[in-house]
């Protein structure tokens, strides 16, 4: 344990690891750093953490002296009709987790310090945030982008990673710190997967034996895409129907969109002429998966 670490507050008795619980107790634990002249890395999730997450820990370690992992599940990204009080936590077993990947910090406010009475400021981040998840989910990234932009002015941190996983996020997150003039470098690191292709997700846990086998259609069919599409000689209308074809005969109960769209702008492509990124959200049963894939020159 380094020495900055050992003159903070000791883990509480379930934690392994240091825990801030406000953004005053943040500030201070990361200004110590600052003071000697350490790196500061920060990892924003929303807990339940997996594989994928410990990957951006880890990648933020190789970038930075000290790292910061926030654990909050944040109530304003969550639709009326979706599972935020049933959005799986443990916090125990996060911290565990954490330390192990060479975590120095655990931020995990209660929801009150994030917003507490009277708050009403939000981040609206414009057309990188209206089609796809904005689409689908009214709301979901101005309060992703509110949060995000909250935690980022909290730690103040020198590189901030986030997951290709949620590649709309990642545009959106990019977009809001150049928009703003907040002074991070933000890290977009490359999706973990299972051994057979599904991309980690903390909602993977809620799928029942034969849906974990009807999810891995997802990424197959984002391969297939990459393969039909990639060289640019075919038209994309066509492998979308194919696609969508190929998730309802797999099982998917809803399909909320199979896109094909230009790797920056996120707008539709008719041909994958330019780098470019296919994109699919769709449900099995209750559970709503989302997965993408780069595709088109360069790739
Ligand atoms: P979440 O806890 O789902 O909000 O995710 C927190 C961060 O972890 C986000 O930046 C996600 O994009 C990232 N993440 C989630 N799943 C994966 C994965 N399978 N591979 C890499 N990053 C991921």
């Amino acid at each position: 344990m380094s020495t900055d670490t050992a003159a903070m507050a000791p883990p509480s008795a379930q934690s392994p690891l240091a825990v801030a619980r406000t953004p005053d107790d943040l500030r201070a634990r990361v200004a110590a750093w600052r003071k000697e002249g350490l790196r500061v890395g920060l990892v924003p999730t929303m807990g339940a953490l997996h594989e994928g997450h410990l990957t951006l820990v880890k990648y933020a370690r190789e970038l930075a002296d000290r790292v910061v992992a926030s654990v909050f599940v944040n109530p304003t990204q969550f639709g009326p009709n979706e599972d935020f009080s049933r959005y799986p936590r443990d916090e125990a077993g996060d911290a565990r987790l954490l330390a192990g990947a060479g975590c120095d910090l655990l931020y995990a406010p209660g929801v009150e310090a994030i917003y507490p009475p009277g708050f009403t400021t939000t981040v609206d981040v414009g057309a990188v945030a209206v089609p796809l998840e904005g689409h689908f989910r009214p709301g979901h990234f101005q309060g992703v982008a509110t949060v995000v932009t909250k935690l980022l002015l909290q730690a103040l941190p020198d590189v901030a990673c986030f997951g290709q996983k949620d590649y709309q996020q990642l545009a959106v997150i990019r977009r809001l710190t150049a928009d703003l003039d907040i002074p991070v470098r933000i890290e977009g690191v490359p999706t973990v997967r299972e051994p057979d292709g599904l991309a980690l997700s903390s909602r993977n846990r809620y799928l029942s034996a034969e849906e974990r086998r009807q999810a891995v259609t997802i990424s197959r069919v984002l391969n297939q895409l990459r393969d039909t599409l990639g060289d640019g000689s075919r038209p994309v209308a066509p492998a979308i129907t194919q696609a969508t074809e190929t998730l309802t005969a797999a099982g998917f109960t809803r399909i909320d969109y199979v896109a094909v769209v230009d790797a920056d702008t996120l707008a539709p492509l008719e041909r994958v002429d330019r780098p470019a990124r296919a994109l699919i959200a769709a449900f099995l049963g209750h559970t709503r998966l989302i997965d993408n894939l780069a595709l088109g020159p360069g790739v």
